[in-house]
């Protein structure tokens, strides 16, 4: 299987390259040339797998340039019931009548990004040692991926992590999280800024090539293909395992809703329905950061400036943009580059396209996805129901998709919405919306996480020299 980019100034590429680069010189995002197209024997197959069979099965289909013996490897290095505490690796759990939450949460990092990135950190890994090479990883975060990022590269030969991390800016726990790391291949950078002022140090940093390819610099951002990938495969678990409970036949249908920031998780529920995993409807949604629900309201994308966006209690999806949406406008509008060169490029003008007198506005019409948005009354009200009924806490950020798949529910058709973070990780916005004496049980190794050593260096904001500089003392160089 080869890659295309969405900009057209790539074709023919290998996955290899696609996992190395995550998008190209024109800011063109990879897309494998052909989707297989799964028959209903084939899905009767797929269903009895375990989620390591079940990877291989579907990634294999996608990964043309790594012996599969060798993927295999991979996949079980990267799901490991030591590492996701279970052997299901994404437990489904009954909340209601034909409803089921997909646990994602369940990695070091107690959130989805984890079911990604322990994948792309050993793929990262397994590619260099093939090219005898290796990658600094440098990346700016305000949580969630940051501490994924961390844990997807810590332990690895051929990888060095160099995290920005806007300081005072991130829960206690949050911040444990990633300083706690003392291995000697990840570095810590606290920037007395905001998270926009790191990834400004980053891009610039990143900007000046020929530092970038003297130290070999590397991203595993969202729009990283292999994250999507990987991401595919939970889905058709989830979906086999709620027909199994609900003793349906192999093609019937499933609902999944799914909270969204840059449409990732979305995408690759799309993804699946689109390779013939029986995925009915796909609900998406937002907090007050609507940018995603209006567009597939209205037809119009209008991205917002950094200022306007919304802080709300759901952090990882408070965006300005999608950074993945393109992949979808893409498919809608029949693979052509020059429809989404057009586009894009007046989102970088005019900061917005509308789509909602063309046919492609009929394409996502007919595409299964439908959206809503929350407010933080609805999200507490959902935390909250959940709780009384069936003594499970949901996180804010799923609590999102909960209250959007009440929503669309349809009769007769099981609703699978996806878990996409622990509620430990949220504790002051379960207590307000619990109540402050509700007790959160953290798992054993996040206990006391925020007394423990931390490493970090500190770093003035706007100062890219020291960052350059730092980066070239600690590198990693064969
Ligand atoms: C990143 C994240 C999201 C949003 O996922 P996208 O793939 O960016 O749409 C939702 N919930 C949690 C907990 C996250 O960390």
């Amino acid at each position: 299987m080869q890659y295309k980019s969405t900009r057209g100034d790539v074709v023919d590429c290998s996955f290899s390259d696609s996992v190395l680069w995550g998008s190209t010189d024109k800011h063109g995002l990879f897309i494998p040339n052909n989707f297989p197209n799964y028959s209903k024997k084939d899905l009767e197959e797929m269903r009895s797998m375990n989620y390591q069979e079940l990877a291989l099965r579907i990634m294999s289909d996608f990964i043309g340039d790594i012996p599969r013996g060798d993927l295999e490897k991979l996949i079980r290095k990267s799901y490991t019931r030591e590492i996701f505490g279970t052997d299901a690796i994404t437990p489904i759990t009954k909340i209601s009548k034909e409803k089921y939450l997909l646990e994602l949460f369940h990695g070091p990092t107690l959130a989805f990004k984890d079911l990604a990135l322990q994948f792309l950190g050993n793929t990262f890994d397994y590619i260099l040692e093939e090219m005898d090479s290796t990658t600094n990883i440098l990346t700016a975060t305000s949580g969630d991926t940051g501490s994924a990022a961390i844990e997807a590269t810590r332990r690895r030969k051929r990888l060095r992590a160099f995290v920005l991390t806007p300081e005072g800016r991130m829960s206690p726990f949050q911040t444990a999280q990633m300083y706690s790391v003392l291995d000697p291949g990840v570095f810590n950078i606290a920037v007395n800024g905001t998270f926009d002022d790191c990834q400004a140090m980053v891009k610039e940093a990143g900007e000046d090539k020929e530092f970038r390819d003297k130290y070999h610099l590397g991203y595993m951002n969202s729009i990283n293909w292999t994250r999507v990938l990987a991401q595919i495969v939970y889905y058709a678990k989830g979906v086999f395992e709620i027909q199994r409970r609900e003793n349906l036949p192999v093609d019937a249908f499933v609902d999944a809703a799914t909270p969204t920031g840059n449409f990732g998780d979305v995408l690759a529920g799309y993804y699946a329905k689109k390779i013939g995993i029986p995925i009915g409807q796909l609900d998406l949604a937002t907090n007050e950061n609507n940018v995603l629900d209006i567009f597939f309201k209205d037809g119009i994308y209008r991205i917002r400036k950094k200022e306007d966006v919304i802080v709300t209690d759901s952090p990882s999806m408070d965006i300005t943009s999608a950074s993945n949406f393109e992949r979808y406008i893409y498919d809608i509008a029949h693979e052509d580059p020059k429809v989404i060169n057009d586009l894009w490029k007046q989102v970088k003008e005019e900061m917005f396209f509308d789509i909602s007198n063309t046919p492609y506005f009929e394409n996502v019409k007919n595409s299964g996805i439908v959206s809503g948005s929350t407010i933080k009354r609805e999200r507490y009200d959902a935390i909250k129901k959940i709780y009384n009924e069936t003594g499970i806490i949901i996180d804010p950020h799923t609590a999102n998709g909960a209250v959007v798949a009440e929503q669309y529910k349809r009769e007769g058709v099981p609703m699978m919405c996806l878990a996409t973070a622990s509620p430990i990780k949220f504790e002051d916005s379960i207590k307000e919306a619990l109540g402050q004496d509700i007790v959160l049980e953290r798992p054993e190794q996040f206990r006391g996480i925020e007394d423990r050593p931390k490493r970090y260096v500190r770093m003035e904001r706007g100062d890219v020299d020291s960052l350059k500089k730092f980066v070239a003392e600690h590198s990693i160089s064969l």
